[in-house]
């Protein structure tokens, strides 16, 4: 049996932070508990930006420094460095978005094949993450999905997208070091799914390197799920999937609510809760053709992955399961699982101040319209300040 109370112990799970380092937490997850305050700051630091006032001083000491490892790879090496001497691994996450042009595609590409080569000189670095937008236009990923034909120019694009897919996996697969393709809106998400498979069909030959994203707030996932299985069973590849919730339910319903469809999201949370429980038993029932990356926040859903793995034998250091936490958030789950030998990963953001900003701000709006998420922070850091002090 699993202990429900092991996420507890904040003196693990705060180890590497410094009493000043607690109290800026505290801070920051004060301020962002504050809907009004994180909606003006929000406006405030966009306009700031975007009319070039020195503000990203401010930025950096702030929430930037909490939940990015810094402007660059080599800026997050000391992060890296440091988390591993508590057996937590880093997933560098190069988080800027909204990019359109061919360059700014192949700058993203070069930037990720520099990491797996850097994942290659260090233990602590064992896994890369991209996401496909970072790798072509949402729009050519939108029609693709609505089989929309391309024009001549429209292929050749998309051709270049396959080849950056193509790269990062060849040398991945080459180095021995897994890749995470995050999950983003439903109507661009069948192109990306398609593409993600057939990597697997060409990297995932003797083990695991290339993963997808099941994002199981989508009630068609868990279907979605067995039929891939069938098809890998079948042509006999692996399969690697990254496991959440999904982080774009808000903006999922309004566009179904204004297009007059039905939404892809599940109805209420507990339907969602029911379809993570179930595709995360099924995967940890086929762990000999599928591997998971538990991407949560979730205390609940870590013990039953806990007690599931306990069930069926799995060894805590299986290398075909890993937690993942971001990095700023539940460190009271990431390093207490490290603490008791399990797999675990934090996604390292990174990137200049304002082009990391979109994330930045995600973090805040999830940290302050996620039920419970925030106030669980703040009451872990208040308990580590009472523990300190006695
Ligand atoms: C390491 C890591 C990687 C991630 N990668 C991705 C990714 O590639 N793509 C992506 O989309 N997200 C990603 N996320 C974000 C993730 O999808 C969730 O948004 C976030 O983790 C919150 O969910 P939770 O399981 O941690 O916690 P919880 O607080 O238990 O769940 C909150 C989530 O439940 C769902 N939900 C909330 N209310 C309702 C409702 N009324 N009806 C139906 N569903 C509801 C939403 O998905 C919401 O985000 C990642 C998260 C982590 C930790």
């Amino acid at each position: 049996m699993i202990d429900h109370s092991l996420f507890e112990n904040t003196g693990t799970a705060f180890t590497l932070k410094s009493d000043s380092e607690l109290e800026r937490a505290y801070f920051l997850f004060k301020m962002i508990s504050s809907q009004p305050l994180v909606r003006i700051g929000t406006a405030a630091t966009n306009f700031a930006l975007k009319a070039n006032l020195p503000v990203e001083g401010l930025i950096r000491s702030t929430v930037f420094d909490h939940f990015c490892g810094g402007v660059s790879e080599d800026d997050c090496l000391s992060v890296i460095d440091k988390l591993y001497t508590k057996s937590v691994s880093s997933v560098l996450d190069y988080s800027v978005e909204g990019k359109e042009t061919t360059d700014q595609f192949d700058g993203a590409l070069e930037k990720i094949l520099k990491i797996i080569r850097f994942c290659d000189e260090r233990d602590a670095m064992p896994i890369v993450v991209f996401k496909p937008t970072g790798f072509g236009r949402f729009h050519l990923y939108q029609k693709k999905t609505e089989g929309v034909d391309f024009t001549i120019e429209e292929q050749e694009e998309w051709d270049r997208v396959v080849a950056r897919f193509d790269a990062v996996c060849k040398l991945a697969k080459e180095k021995d070091v897994e890749v995470l393709i995050d999950g983003e809106e439903s109507w661009m998400q069948d192109a990306a799914d398609d593409l993600v498979e057939d990597m697997m069909r060409l990297y995932n030959t003797d083990k695991t390197i290339v993963y997808n994203t099941l994002q199981t707030y989508r009630w068609d996932r868990l279907d979605y799920l067995k039929a891939l299985h069938e098809r890998a069973k079948k042509e006999g590849f692996k399969i690697g999937i990254k496991i959440v919730r999904g982080a774009y339910m808000e903006k999922e319903r309004s566009r179904s609510d204004e297009k007059g469809y039905r939404s892809p999201i599940c109805e209420t949370k507990i339907t969602t809760d029911n379809n993570f429980n179930s595709a995360l038993s099924y995967i940890l029932e086929n762990l000999n053709d599928i591997s998971i990356f538990i991407g949560t926040h979730n205390e609940e859903s870590c013990y039953l992955a806990m007690e599931l793995m306990e069930k069926f034998n799995i060894s805590r250091q299986d290398n075909s399961i890993w937690f993942g936490q971001l990095y700023g958030m539940s460190d009271h789950i990431s390093f207490n699982l490290a603490a008791l030998g399990y797999n675990v990963a934090k996604y390292i953001p990174f990137g200049p101040v304002k082009d990391v900003m979109p994330y930045l701000i995600r973090r805040a709006e999830e940290n302050t319209s996620v039920a419970g998420q925030t106030s669980r922070e703040l009451a872990l850091l208040k308990s580590e300040k009472r523990r300190r002090k006695v």
